[in-house]
C-alpha cells in the first residue's frame, strides 16, 4: 500500500505522544530505552535534544518498586500488558508516583516493550491536602476532634498486659469570647493560634493537643499514672496561661479551666470517658477565674443523675409531668400586678417536684430543650389568650417566658415564635421573651438582627439575669431589648451592701437612658421594695410579693383585682 507516502503513521504518532502529558516511552528487545516523548524528557529532566542514554526499564523504576521490575517485565513478556501504580525515579527531582501500563510492542526482532505512565503526584497531593483538611485544623494545624477520638479508641481498646490508664483534658480559655470582643476583627483566630503553639510547650511525650471546637481544645496523655498525675498535667497547662498573649500589640491575660478525668482500656469507653472529662469541665468552667476540676466520686453521682433525669424527661410533657406556675410582676409606682413570668415545674410521679435548675440544664444539653420550650410557648400563650378573655376589664397582662439558648440559636426561631402566636390566638404584645446575656453574646451580629425580626413580630423582649453575664456596653444600646431584669444576687444585698446598691442603681439608671424598662428579681423583703422605690426600679418580682403560684391560685390573685395585695400578703 502507497499510504505512507501521503500519510506517515510514524511521524503522526510521535507527534501526538508529543502533546499528551503521559509519559510514553520504548524500550528495544534489549530493554534499552529508544524512544521518550516530551512529556517523558521533562519528568525525568532529560534535555528535549540530547540523545537518550542507554536506560533499562529497571533503572527507570524507584528503590521502594525495584523487587517487583523482574516480574513485571516478564509477565508482559509472556503476553500480559501490566497497569498499576508505579514510583518512578528520577534523578534530579526525586521520585514520582505513576499509573503505569507496560506491554508489548511486537517486532521483526522480537519484542520491543512500550511504557505509557501517568504521574500521579498531583492526585495524590489532592487527596492528601483533602484529608489534612478533615482531619487538622487550618487554623492552629492541630488535629481535629475526630482524629482524636480514633486515636483515643485506639488507646481504650487495647488488650496486652500493659494497660495502663489513660487521661483526657478538656481545656477552655475562660470568657473568651468577652476577652477578644475588645479587640478587632480577626483577634480570636489569632489569639487560638497563640494558645495552640503555648499549650504544647508544657506537655510532655506522649501527651499532645488537639482542637475540640471554637476555643474548646483537648489533652490527650496516652498514658498516666494515677489522678494525682493527672492534676499535674493539668497545672502545667494553667503555668501556660500565667504569661499573658500578646495579640494586635496588646496584651491579653487568660485563665484557663480544665476538666479531667481517667480511665483504662478495657474498663471504658471513649463515650464515657469524654462524657466524664466534659462534666468535670463544666464543673470547672463555673468556677470564675480558672479552675481544675477531676471527675471523681461526687461527679460520678452526678452524672448518675444526670443520666436518670435525662431517661425520666423524655415524654415527660406527654405523659402531663410538666406544668408551669406564675410569679406576678409588680409595678412599684401603683402596685399593680402588670406581668407574670411562667416557671415551670417537673412533677415526677416518685420524686416529686424537680426544681428547673435541676432539670433545664440536663434538657439544653440533651436537645429535650426543644420540644419542652415548644411546649412551655404554648402552654404560656394560650393562658395568657385565656386570661385575657376573662378579665378584659384588666389592663393587658404580660407573659414573660424563659428562652434557653438553643431554642433561640435555632434557625426558625422566629418562625416558631409566629406559629404559636397564631395558634393560640395569642397577641404579640402581652409576650415578653426572656434570653440571657450568655445568648446575647455568642455572634453579637447575628443575634441583633434575629432580635430586631422578633421585635417586627411586636412581641417584647427582656435580658433574664442580667448583670452575671459581661454584655458589652455598646452592644447593648443596639440590642432591641425593653426589659432589663437585674439578677437576684444584687437585689439580695439592697440595704445592708452598698456595691449591690450602686449595682441596682447603674441597671437603672443605664435601663432609662436606654429606655429599657428595669425590673429586680428576687425581691424577699419590705425593705428591698422600699429601696427600690429609692432607685426608681419600675417593676419587681420576688417572694415578697409571691412565690411562683399554680394557674387557679395566680388567676384568684388577677380575680382579686385591686385587693391582690392584701390576700396575697395574707
Ligand atoms: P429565672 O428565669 O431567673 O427565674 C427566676 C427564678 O427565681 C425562679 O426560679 C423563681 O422561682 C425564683 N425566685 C422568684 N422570686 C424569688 C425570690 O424572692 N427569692 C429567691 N431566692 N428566688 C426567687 P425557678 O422557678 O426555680 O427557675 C429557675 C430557672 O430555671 C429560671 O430562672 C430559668 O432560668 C429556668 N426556667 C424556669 N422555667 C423555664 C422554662 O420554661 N424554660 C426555660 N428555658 N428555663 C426555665
Ligand atoms: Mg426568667
Ligand atoms: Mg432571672
Amino acid at each position: 500500500m502507497a499510504t505512507t507516502s501521503e500519510f506517515d503513521l510514524d511521524a503522526a504518532h510521535r507527534l501526538l505522544s508529543d502533546h499528551v502529558s503521559d509519559l510514553v516511552a520504548v524500550f528495544d528487545t534489549r530493554g534499552i530505552l529508544r524512544s521518550l516523548n516530551r512529556s517523558g524528557r521533562r519528568m525525568l529532566r532529560i534535555d528535549a535534544n540530547a540523545d537518550l542514554p542507554a536506560l533499562r526499564i529497571a533503572d527507570l523504576v524507584a528503590t521502594s518498586d525495584q523487587d517487583r521490575v523482574d516480574d513485571i517485565v516478564r509477565s508482559v513478556h509472556a503476553g500480559t500488558p501490566w497497569s498499576g501504580p508505579l514510583t518512578m525515579r528520577a534523578t534530579a527531582t526525586g521520585d514520582f508516583p505513576t499509573r503505569s501500563t507496560l506491554c508489548t510492542i511486537p517486532g521483526p526482532e522480537g519484542d520491543a516493550i512500550g511504557w505509557v505512565a501517568k504521574d500521579t503526584t498531583t492526585d495524590r497531593d489532592v487527596i492528601k491536602s483533602l484529608r489534612e483538611r478533615a482531619f487538622y485544623d487550618p487554623l492552629t494545624g492541630l488535629s481535629h476532634r475526630s482524629l482524636f477520638l480514633d486515636r483515643l479508641d485506639l488507646l481504650l481498646r487495647r488488650v496486652d498486659e500493659e494497660t495502663t490508664p489513660v487521661c483526657v483534658l478538656f481545656v477552655t480559655p475562660d470568657r473568651f469570647k468577652e476577652k477578644v470582643s475588645h479587640f478587632e476583627q480577626g483577634a480570636s483566630s489569632l489569639l487560638l493560634k497563640a494558645i495552640a503553639k503555648r499549650i504544647p510547650e508544657h506537655l510532655d511525650g506522649g501527651q499532645s493537643l488537639h482542637r475540640w471546637g471554637d476555643e474548646d481544645f483537648v489533652v490527650l496523655c496516652e498514658t498516666i499514672a494515677d489522678d494525682a498525675a493527672a492534676a499535674e498535667v493539668a497545672a502545667r497547662i494553667a503555668e501556660a496561661f500565667v504569661e499573658p498573649f500578646r495579640i494586635a500589640r496588646r496584651e491579653v491575660y487568660l485563665t484557663v479551666s480544665t476538666g479531667v478525668a481517667v480511665g483504662s482500656p478495657g474498663e471504658m469507653t471513649t463515650d464515657e470517658l469524654i462524657r466524664h472529662a466534659d462534666a468535670a469541665a463544666q464543673l470547672a468552667r463555673s468556677v470564675p477565674g480558672g479552675a481544675i476540676r477531676m471527675f471523681d466520686a461526687e461527679l460520678r453521682a452526678r452524672a448518675v443523675r444526670r443520666a436518670e433525669l435525662e431517661d425520666a424527661l423524655h415524654g415527660a410533657g406527654e405523659r402531663g409531668e410538666l406544668v408551669l406556675f406564675y410569679q406576678p410582676e409588680v409595678q412599684l409606682r401603683t402596685n399593680q400586678i402588670v406581668a407574670c413570668e411562667a416557671l415551670l415545674r417537673w412533677r415526677h410521679p416518685t420524686w416529686g417536684v424537680v426544681s428547673p435548675g435541676e432539670f433545664i440544664p440536663v434538657a439544653e444539653s440533651s436537645n429535650l430543650i426543644i420540644d419542652i420550650g415548644t411546649w412551655v410557648l404554648h402552654e404560656a400563650l394560650t393562658q395568657c389568650a385565656k386570661w385575657e378573655a376573662q378579665f378584659p376589664e384588666r389592663p393587658p397582662l404580660t407573659v414573660a417566658v424563659n428562652i434557653s439558648a438553643r431554642q433561640f440559636a435555632m434557625d426558625d426561631f422566629e418562625q416558631r415564635i409566629a406559629d404559636v402566636l397564631d395558634e393560640t390566638g395569642c397577641r404579640p404584645s402581652s409576650i415578653c421573651l426572656e434570653i440571657t446575656e450568655g445568648v446575647l453574646l455568642d455572634d453579637a451580629e447575628e443575634t441583633i438582627s434575629k432580635l430586631n425580626d422578633l421585635k417586627e413580630l411586636g412581641v417584647q423582649l427582656a435580658i433574664d439575669d442580667f448583670g452575671t453575664g459581661y454584655s458589652s456596653l455598646s452592644y447593648l444600646r443596639r440590642f432591641p431589648v425593653d426589659i432589663l431584669k437585674v439578677d437576684q444576687a444584687f437585689v439580695s444585698g439592697l440595704g445592708h451592701d452598698p456595691e449591690d446598691s450602686a449595682i441596682v442603681q447603674a441597671v437603672v439608671h443605664m435601663g432609662q437612658a436606654l429606655q429599657m424598662t428595669t425590673l429586680a428579681e428576687g425581691v424577699e423583703t419590705a425593705h428591698h421594695v422600699i429601696e427600690l422605690r429609692e432607685l426608681d426600679c419600675d417593676i419587681a418580682q420576688g417572694f415578697h410579693f409571691a412565690r411562683p403560684l399554680p394557674v387557679e391560685a395566680f388567676t384568684a390573685m388577677l380575680a382579686a383585682g385591686d385587693d391582690w395585695l392584701d390576700q396575697s400578703m395574707g
